[in-house]
């Protein structure tokens, strides 16, 4: 096998196949419709993306088993998923955004910043171990803290939880959920989980309630007190 080095940044859309195929690889390979449909381009383009990708021996990709990334793909997306991290919190802290608009300028910036950059900012920062959503932060090994959240939505009535994080990062979902404070670090009880709709109530550290739809439950993931 030819000796294979990333010595040029990757384009932006090789870095964003990699990122969608480390997101969605949590249960084994990803099928060529699950990355269609996370990065909304054709199934044709992602197929012959997943084969460049193989040539490039970032990417294993078998026609009907599906897409997983090879050692050397799975550092790259880790890389990329660091700056991206990194990028997040400097943005929240440094320079004014706020927590929804962070992720749609840090998917801009990653694509074109240097490891010394990321490095650099990773030093300013005091080397955070989460982003502003909560997610942790690769370490420049690529090392990555185990998560033992789960999703709130798989509470319990009377669980007394902390958000560790929000796995969703559109504004308006981050928009909502800010302005109720219900952002990481925040203690909650759980009141009411109402099996019919998904529909978890919650009270937080000031007594007041919120109801989540099921959907976003799913998406607040806590850990237990
Ligand atoms: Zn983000």
């Amino acid at each position: 096998m030819a000796d294979f080095k990333v010595a040029q940044p990757l384009s932006t859309s090789t870095g964003d196949y990699l990122k969608a195929l480390w997101e969605l690889s949590g249960s084994g390979d990803v099928s060529t419709n699950d990355v269609s449909a996370r990065l909304s381009v054709a199934p044709g383009s992602v197929t012959r993306m997943l084969g460049r990708l193989q040539e490039m021996g970032l990417v294993r990709h078998e026609r009907y088993r599906g897409a997983s990334l090879t050692e050397r793909g799975h550092a790259e997306a880790l890389r990329l998923v660091r700056r991206h991290r990194l990028i997040e919190t400097f943005l929240l802290e440094h320079l004014g955004y706020s927590w929804e608009e962070v992720h749609e300028e840090a998917e801009r910036l990653e694509h074109t910043v240097s490891d010394k950059f990321t490095d650099r900012l990773a030093q300013l920062l005091g080397h955070p171990d989460r982003d502003p959503h909560g997610a942790p932060i690769p370490k420049a090994d690529g090392a990555l803290a185990q998560e033992d959240s789960r999703p709130l939505s798989e509470a319990t009535v009377g669980d007394r939880v902390r958000i560790s994080r929000v796995g969703r990062e559109d504004a308006p979902t981050l928009t909502y959920l800010g302005e109720r404070g219900l952002v990481p670090g925040r203690l909650l009880e759980v009141e009411e989980v109402r099996a019919l709709d998904g529909v978890v109530t919650v009270e937080d550290e000031d007594g007041t309630s919120h109801a989540l739809g099921g959907a976003l439950a799913a998406s607040v993931l806590v850990q237990d007190l």
